[in-house]
């Protein structure tokens, strides 16, 4: 392995073993980790992350099916085709009656959490979010997840009082400057601030990130994994970067599928009890990856419920439609992997088991 702290197959041993315990991995051994080579001690440590999950959160696999449900986004990051100087894309919003159709829909073929995913769209008014949370936890017994992007202190607030359990935002880099190169007019303080405001609010929180971005390190990861760790992330979104051609970056080439199963499994061993996907986005560069992660720390499975009429032109990047399609008709054959792996499918709505609300919606707050 590289230098630094291990030197030895005894070392990796020895530190894998001591990070299974109470030692928090340093910036160091977590580069060391990342910076694998050899498939011997890879292989280590997939069977060290995959111990820690068994322990920290079983072998229940949950389902949490995703509704994209708007493709508008007024921001423009350099990464996404939903960005908005993007014109070569059809852009839709699916009825709201439509996504409570979905949600039922979803619950009846066992999945215990909605994602309710969009761009960052403002036609979705802070009333408007909160008729349809409503309607959901009024109709299904559905845990209700939201992925829409930075909003108001009120907004966040209000979503939760409407019923919403826990809400999706990845910081996508802990490095400030390729943050401030990725997503133009943000800044990774606002989005910690909003992490950092769901958390407050009583949210279970996700955050993640992308690997093989364009200039990212392994030190650029390692800062990732920290940031996850200081957060105290209940969720955790790691895919790699996958260009789209009609984006900046569409000439760069895409993440490694085993940098990402590295740092997957290196996200286990940091948070213990986190819920982990093995994500989309790396079923699209290698179905086979997808499900190594799950023997490299993942344990959430995200089928794609959005109908593929609409999902053909959620283009994040290139290839998700297909696979949106695929994953939801493959739902059974997933099944049969994860019964094959001896990882039944989590009835109860999945939760973080060491989760504590830190704050109250109830709490008053004057900004945003
Ligand atoms: S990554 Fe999210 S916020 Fe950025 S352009 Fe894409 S959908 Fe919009």
């Amino acid at each position: 392995m590289g230098n630094g702290t291990c030197t030895s197959r005894q070392g990796l041993e020895n530190m894998l073993s001591r990070a299974q315990g109470s030692h928090d991995l340093t910036r160091g051994e977590i580069v060391n980790l990342l910076a694998l080579t050899d498939s011997c001690e890879v292989e280590a440590l997939y069977v060290a992350a995959d111990r820690v999950r068994r322990e920290h959160v079983g072998d229940d696999i949950f389902l949490r099916g995703i509704i994209e449900f708007s493709s508008h986004c007024r921001n423009n990051c350099l990464y996404c085709g939903l960005r908005r100087d993007n014109t070569g894309l059809e852009r839709y919003r699916i009825p709201d009656d439509e996504i409570v159709d979905l949600a039922r829909s979803m619950e009846r073929e066992g999945c215990t959490t909605v994602v309710l995913q969009s761009g960052e769209d403002p036609f979705y008014t802070r009333d408007r979010m909160c008729a349809i949370i409503s309607r959901i936890k009024g109709e299904t017994s559905l845990a209700v997840t939201l992925s829409l992007g930075e909003r108001t202190f009120e907004d966040y607030r209000a979503f939760r009082l409407s019923g919403a359990d826990r809400y999706l935002l990845r910081h996508e880099s802990a490095s400030r400057p390729l943050y401030a190169s990725l997503c133009p007019g943000r800044t990774l303080d606002d989005r910690i601030r909003c992490l950092e405001w769901l958390r407050e609010l009583g949210y279970e929180t996700g955050s993640g990130f992308m690997v093989g971005l364009p200039g990212q390190t392994v030190e650029d990861l390692a800062d990732d994994v920290i940031l996850i760790r200081e957060l105290g992330a209940d969720m955790v979104g790691i895919g790699p970067f996958i260009p789209h051609a009609q984006t900046p970056l569409g000439a760069h080439p895409a993440g490694d599928v085993n940098l990402v199963l590295k740092t997957v499994a290196v996200v286990r061993m940091v948070t213990r009890d986190a819920n982990i996907p093995a994500t989309t986005a790396l079923g699209v560069l290698d179905k086979q990856s997808r499900k190594r992660a799950f023997h490299a720390g993942a344990n959430v499975y995200m089928p794609v419920f959005t109908p593929q009429s609409y999902a053909k032109d959620y283009e994040i990047y290139p290839g998700k439609g297909l696979v949106s399609s695929d994953a939801r008709k493959s739902l059974d054959a997933y099944r049969e992997f994860f019964s094959s792996m001896g990882r039944p499918v989590g009835r109860g709505k999945g939760g973080r088991p060491g989760f504590q609300e830190k704050g109250t919606v109830c709490e008053k707050k004057t900004v945003g």
